[in-house]
């Protein structure tokens, strides 16, 4: 049995094809980097216009990939929260009429549950209960997994998400979009000691996160404080470097110190990261080092299985086996996925 699963909330166009043993058949991703890195960011009439263009496109090359036909599909998963408005209908529009026209059911992914289930699929087997961290563009979350479709939101940010901070500290520094790959390459001749950036809320009991006040001193550092008359010293770039190394770390230290606090208040044996910033490599080296050192099992995705793909929302599948199907006049939620 085979489901097909669409993703095209922000600006990846995917489809995958997933039988029902979780092996994934194919996963095509037809990223728009290149049509927003002029602009510094994701310009969402851009990306809704472009995945109009692709989606078709892209279904068919998965099922081609997948050697499937439309006929054999058993289920259609497509994400619908959270995201751009634009973009997520353009997917929802091709999952709905599919499932109209092929009379299977329809099943609604949050992608940020979505998220967290690519270390299920990575690892193979259940992992679960688990403590979920979700590292993304527009998120920071904590989740308790007690299953895979049962998670609990302990706590997220109070302002930028991770990925964001990642995207605006490289854009402060001149370098290329999206900025998490730039900020990991250009810390790797840094000095992470360089700078003492803040790490807001570190030694609070609280799970929560904020990276506004880090990137305002990650500014400060880049082009001088506002209304001082001093010059900033010259950007060069091993300044750039270790600011970049400093920020990165910072970023790290407070994810390490609160996936700790989420082991310790759950009494979790396991960690799953998911979300495009973890593909960091410090965090992934640091995160493993953690759990080394307390005894609880780190369960990642692959890179590309942590950056956005449809190959995730195979959680489709478990939803499907629940009965939780959704209806033909099902909407999108863009909203974020916030506590409180
Ligand atoms: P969300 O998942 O919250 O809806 P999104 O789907 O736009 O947002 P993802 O595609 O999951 O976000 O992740 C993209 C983010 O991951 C970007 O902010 C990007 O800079 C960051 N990122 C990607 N690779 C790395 C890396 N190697 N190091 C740090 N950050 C990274
Ligand atoms: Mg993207
Ligand atoms: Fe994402």
């Amino acid at each position: 049995q085979y489901l097909l699963a669409i993703e095209s909330s922000c600006d990846e166009t995917a489809a995958a094809v997933i039988d029902d043993t979780l092996n994934v058949r194919s996963n095509i991703v037809a990223s728009q980097d290149a049509l927003h890195q002029r602009f510094g960011g994701v310009v969402p009439e851009i990306a809704s216009r472009a995945h109009v263009e692709r989606i078709m496109p892209v279904i068919d090359e998965a099922l081609r990939q997948a050697d499937v036909t439309l006929q054999q599909l058993s289920g259609i998963a497509v994400v619908t929260e959270p995201g751009l408005v634009g973009s997520l209908l353009v997917g929802l529009t091709a999952g709905k009429t599919l499932a109209w026209l092929l009379d299977v059911p329809l099943v609604a992914v949050n992608h940020i549950e979505a998220h967290l289930f690519a270390c299920r699929m990575a690892a193979g087997r259940d992992i679960f209960p688990a403590v979920g961290l979700v590292v993304s563009g527009g998120h920071s979350n904590v989740y308790n997994c007690r299953s895979e479709t049962d998670l609990e939101l302990l706590g997220s940010t109070i302002d930028d998400a991770a990925g964001e901070a990642f995207d605006k500290v490289a854009s402060l520094l001149g370098l290329p979009y999206p900025g998490g790959p730039s900020i990991q390459r250009a810390a790797e001749n840094g000095d992470p000691q360089a700078f003492r950036f803040p790490r807001s809320f570190i030694r609070d009991d609280e799970i929560r996160f904020s990276f506004s006040g880090l990137k305002t001193a990650v500014l400060y550092e880049a082009q001088g404080i506002p209304g001082r008359n001093e010059q900033p010293p010259d950007l060069t770039p091993q300044r750039i470097a270790d600011i970049a190394a400093s920020f990165q770390e910072a970023v790290v230290d407070v994810l390490v110190a609160k996936v700790q606090l989420a082991v310790r208040k759950l009494g979790h044996r396991t960690v799953c990261l998911g979300g495009g910033v973890a593909a960091n490599g410090r965090l992934r080296e640091r995160l493993q080092q953690a759990a080394d050192e307390n005894g609880f099992e780190l369960v990642i995705a692959p890179r590309e299985l942590c950056t956005d793909n449809a190959a995730m929302a195979a959680i489709g599948w478990k939803l499907l086996q629940e009965g939780r199907t959704a209806p033909l006049d099902l909407d999108v939620t863009p909203g974020l996925v916030r506590a409180d």
